[in-house]
């Protein structure tokens, strides 16, 4: 089976993570510090904080945001579960902005038009999560103009776009936005194993993030109340979680990041060869919006209308034929869970229709030219 994503490693990032092993520290030592730098430095940020996974980063900006019970978060539908769940954890109120079908982003004028009635009805969201879907990045212009009007908050679900770009401003740089979350999963960009980085230009909020990764507990006496007992003291003044990343997924991560532009390039390469391959097939890629750069993360088209098979009967065909395709995303408001929160089927007519026609390709730096012809020739026969 030929995956839709597939990790790239060598030999370097073994001996990376082999040098941890041997080291004094397995986790609490220098590398996971160096990795929240280093990830900083890439996107032009002036803090990253590295931690067990892109979910907790989104649950820990969250929090730093001083978001609660009573609150509303707005996250795209066509995200992965964790974008909204976030909210969630908070014990806020979660509701979706819906997505232009052609690119799978959130669209800026049915944000505006939510605002508006929001406005209205004394219920307007204290925090945003937008998603660069595919790697693409949304229109973070857009969104800012609304966020100065309307004083939201804004976290940028970056899991997608390590390496992305918007206008002169690289994704994670939170020109636009008050912190960004990546994840290093096996199949994004680059990665730790399991691992995140939230990248922010706010000294407090990146403060903040640092202790309640780790249960919350600080060891700075200015933090403390009364004094400290001596020089083993540290006090637990907030309410933390253990979610540390270890110095063996940093040194992977760490290693990692060195080929990310390699990475990212392989992948536009493919995805512009997948453009010209697929050619005359009833099958339309995402919009290429313009001023960005993406990071290719996915490789999305939309099944058209005319094309004489469901997508389901491609996507079966596919995998029978050995292509590992996917399908991102199912809405999130029409999970079980969310359902159960009082959402249901045409409330987010955008994502939905969006949803009822993708397939994911293939689409990895290790991905061959011949894998991929092999992909195409397989929709051809599908297709035909
Ligand atoms: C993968 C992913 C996440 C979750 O990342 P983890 O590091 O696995 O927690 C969140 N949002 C999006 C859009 C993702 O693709």
């Amino acid at each position: 089976m030929i995956p839709y994503g597939h990790q790239s490693l060598d030999e370097s990032d073994i001996d990376a993570v082999a040098d941890v092993l041997r080291s004094d520290w397995l986790t609490q030592g220098p590398m996971a510090p160096r990795f929240g730098r280093a990830v900083a430095d890439y996107c032009g940020a002036a803090h990253g904080v590295a931690m067990s996974s892109a979910t907790a980063g989104l649950h820990l900006a969250c929090l730093a945001l001083g978001l609660g019970p009573g609150e509303r978060l707005w996250s795209s539908p066509i995200s992965f579960v964790a974008s909204a769940n976030c909210g969630r954890y908070c014990g806020a109120e979660v509701d979706f902005v819906d997505v232009e079908p052609a690119s799978g982003n959130l669209s800026i004028d049915a944000l505006e038009r939510k605002l508006e009635l929001a406005e209205q009805q004394g219920r307007l969201p204290k925090v945003l999560v937008t998603v660069h879907f595919a790697g693409q990045p949304v229109d973070l212009a857009g969104i800012d103009r609304l966020r100065v009007q309307y004083g939201f908050k804004l976290i940028e679900d970056a899991a997608h776009a390590l390496g992305a770009g918007f206008a002169d401003s690289r994704i994670g740089d939170c020109r636009y936005s008050d912190a960004t979350v990546f994840s290093f999963h096996p199949v994004k960009p680059i990665t730790s194993g399991e691992g995140g980085v939230l990248t922010t230009n706010d000294p407090e909020l990146a403060a903040q993030v640092g202790r309640l990764l780790c249960h919350g507990i600080s060891r700075d006496p200015a933090l403390m109340q009364g004094e400290s007992d001596g020089p083993w003291y540290y006090q637990q003044i907030e309410l933390g979680y253990n979610y540390r990343m270890s110095d063996i997924q940093a040194a992977l991560g760490l290693s990692q990041l060195q080929r990310l532009d390699q990475f990212v390039a392989r992948r536009r390469a493919l995805a512009e060869r997948y453009e010209r391959l697929l050619a005359g097939l009833p099958l339309t890629p995402l919009a290429r919006l313009p001023g960005r750069q993406s990071g290719w993360h996915l490789y999305v088209v939309r099944l058209d209308a005319g094309a004489g098979i469901t997508r389901r009967q491609l996507f079966e065909a596919m995998r029978a034929a050995g292509i590992g395709v996917q399908v991102h995303y199912i809405p999130i408001h029409l999970q079980p869970y969310y359902r159960d929160q009082g959402f249901a089927e045409g409330d987010l007519p955008g994502a939905e229709a969006f949803y009822q026609s993708v397939l994911t390709l293939p689409l990895y730096p290790e991905l061959s030219e011949a894998q991929q012809d092999e992909v195409v020739e397989a929709l051809r026969q599908a297709l035909a």
